[in-house]
């Protein structure tokens, strides 16, 4: 009864029509909302329809705005199409409850039709890309759909609209002290002459495992320049042989081949922040991100044998992406992620002894001494992010797997030991909730003397993050490097970095020196078919830095803001000298507010 009910409401949804009324009140479920006093009105009933009609677009929105499903077109064209239908937060909670009472009966299946059919018919997406994205995220949406409450649910599909209920993603904080911050001393450079470590860095690798030289690049898929794609029709169309602007990721033998280059230098180490998987986000499984990840663990070992590899776990490397439920929810549908964890964590026991990855197969981060002096902690903040919509439900958000916690102990115990650590995780920390965001931050502030530097990843650009000292916000207390990422997705070329530490010696300083980027120029690549990986930068000569220390940074940010002409060179690089256009001043202005950006929400 209450699937025929459905069958009209989805009717009603898709062409608009003016029936919906009169099936409602015939049915059931209406008589139902009746005999529990709610009002039958045909007004009533009509604001309902609309609403539901409202809420099929905005559950569509989120699941296609998941790892970008959604070219920037088409999401101005779904969010027009929401702000069309115009329905008020009460409309909004009238028709989630409504949708909870379906739940115990056919309501399940309910939610995930009337996104598909709103995706169709809105032609949003390719009708496969539709079905596909909408069964991809299923569980997760409908997990956090049905628990959380009406006007949670309304927060989160509208929070323009919907004001936040208190309780809603409550804030909290850890214990970021458990001794007093010591006084801070001076950094010191190594001496001249001192031994020097290398250290190859990449991150979002994002390998196309489908890619295929000359389908259509520019296919009206999410992602082009694969073999599902038609042939192009002409050669503008095609997709290019090493690699495409578009929106196209990295064909497997332009990973393969700058790792082969690269094989002839020695480095210390490599640390990855890393993404593997394809931006095919509306159809993987899990079995297609562990081959993902096992295929890039024998490129390192093949290429980089006896180099040990850090690594930190990116938010496409789930299935679906994003997609990182704490551990109390591993009995839930969907909700068990340990298959990903320990196929990460056989992968990186190449390098790190088994009793250091606990933690990795429990939460997917872990810590390890690199060598004598010099520890690596790999956190996993894909659990800060609210695109792990696990999260958003009840005091899930509040520190996800005790990292934090755990976080800070790793850091009290390295500043006993007298040790300096990296940090390496994949999301930059702005992009996380405020009170995940928050904590990391006071635990950088803490432990900033023994910080040489954090590494982020995830958007492919080449960028910083300044961590300004909360007690002194001229000083700069931290430095973060945002990649630089290795796909071209999207207008970007390819590039990779190498880091100059202070070497691996009795006393000493563990910081870092030097940092150079190589990048890949994609359209020369594919002019002359010859990949030629060129010196783009490197730190000292391009921004005349003398070390890499905060300070020195603090002085650059400086001299960016005095001296548009060095800005510039910083703008060309953050897409690895792809845009090489002029940015103003309201541009340079915004890119250093994103610079100085820690905190989320
Ligand atoms: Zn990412």
């Amino acid at each position: 009864m209450i699937n025929f009910a459905w069958i009209f409401l989805l009717i009603t949804i898709c062409h608009g029509s003016n029936d919906f009324s009169s099936v409602l009140r015939n049915d059931p479920m209406v008589r139902h909302f009746e005999k529990v006093g709610a009002d039958r009105s045909d007004a009533k009933e009509n604001i309902i329809a609309d609403a539901a009609r409202k809420i099929g677009h905005q559950v569509l929105s989120k699941i296609l705005h998941q790892g970008d499903i959604l070219h920037e077109s088409k999401k101005q064209l779904l969010q027009e199409k929401i702000e069309g239908l115009d329905v008020t937060c009460d409309e909004c909670i009238t028709a989630v409850s409504l949708l909870h009472v379906l739940n115990n009966d056919g309501g399940r299946g309910a939610i995930s039709k009337i996104a598909v059919q709103v995706c169709v018919l809105a032609k949003i997406e390719d009708k496969g890309v539709c079905n596909l994205a909408v069964n991809e995220f299923a569980d997760e949406l409908l997990f956090v759909f049905f628990h959380l409450k009406p006007e949670e649910a309304c927060h989160w599909l509208q929070p323009d609209l919907c004001p936040k209920p208190a309780d809603y993603l409550p804030d909290w904080s850890i214990n970021t002290s458990p001794k007093p911050k010591p006084p801070l001393k001076p950094r010191q450079r190594p001496t001249p002459g001192s031994p020097t470590s290398k250290v190859l860095f990449f991150t979002d690798m994002h390998m196309d495992i489908q890619y295929k030289p000359g389908v259509n690049a520019d296919c009206g898929e999410p992602l082009c320049c694969r073999d599902t794609n038609p042939p192009a029709a002409n050669a503008s169309q095609a997709a290019g042989k090493w690699g495409d602007y578009r929106n196209c990721d990295m064909p497997p033998w332009t990973v393969e081949g700058m790792m082969k280059n690269l094989s002839n230098y020695h480095f210390d180490f490599i640390l990855f922040t890393g993404d593997i998987p394809a931006h095919d986000v509306w159809n993987q499984t899990s079995n297609d991100q562990i081959d993902r990840n096992n295929r890039f663990t024998k490129l390192i070992t093949k290429y980089f044998p006896g180099t040990p590899l850090y690594a930190a776990l990116g938010n496409h490397a789930s299935s679906p992406v994003n997609s990182y439920p704490p551990p109390q929810l591993a009995n839930e549908p969907g909700g068990d992620v340990s298959w990903l964890y320990n196929a990460a964590a056989n992968n990186w026991r190449n390098w790190i002894p088994e009793q250091d990855l606990v933690t990795a197969r429990k939460g997917g981060f872990y810590t390890t001494l690199v060598r004598k002096g010099l520890r690596v902690i790999s956190l996993n903040n894909n659990y800060c992010s609210d695109d792990s919509w696990w999260l958003l439900v009840a005091n899930y958000s509040v520190d996800p797997a005790d990292q934090l916690k755990w976080f800070v102990g790793v850091m009290q115990k390295a500043e006993d030991e007298g040790e300096k650590v990296i940090i390496l995780s994949h999301r930059p920390t702005d992009g996380c909730l405020k009170s995940w965001s928050e904590n990391y931050y006071n635990t950088i502030m803490r432990y900033e003397g023994i910080i040489v530097a954090q590494f982020f990843g995830h958007a492919h650009t080449d960028e910083f993050k300044f961590f300004y000292d909360n007690q002194n916000s001229s000083r700069l207390a931290s430095v973060g490097f945002i990649g630089p990422g290795f796909t071209t997705y999207s207008y970007l070329n390819a590039a990779y970095r190498i880091y100059t530490f202070d070497g691996d010696y009795e006393g000493s300083t563990q910081s870092m020196i030097d940092a150079t980027t190589y990048y890949l120029d994609i359209e020369e690549a594919n002019k002359s078919d010859q990949p030629v990986w060129r010196h783009e930068y490197s730190f000292s000569q391009e921004y005349g830095m003398k070390s890499m220390f905060p300070e020195d940074f603090e002085d650059l940010m400086r001299r960016f803001g005095s001296d548009i002409n060095l800005f510039q060179r910083y703008h060309h690089h953050v897409t690895k000298d792809k845009d090489m256009g002029y940015c103003d001043e309201s541009c340079r202005d915004n890119a250093i507010r994103g610079i100085k950006k820690t905190i989320g929400g």
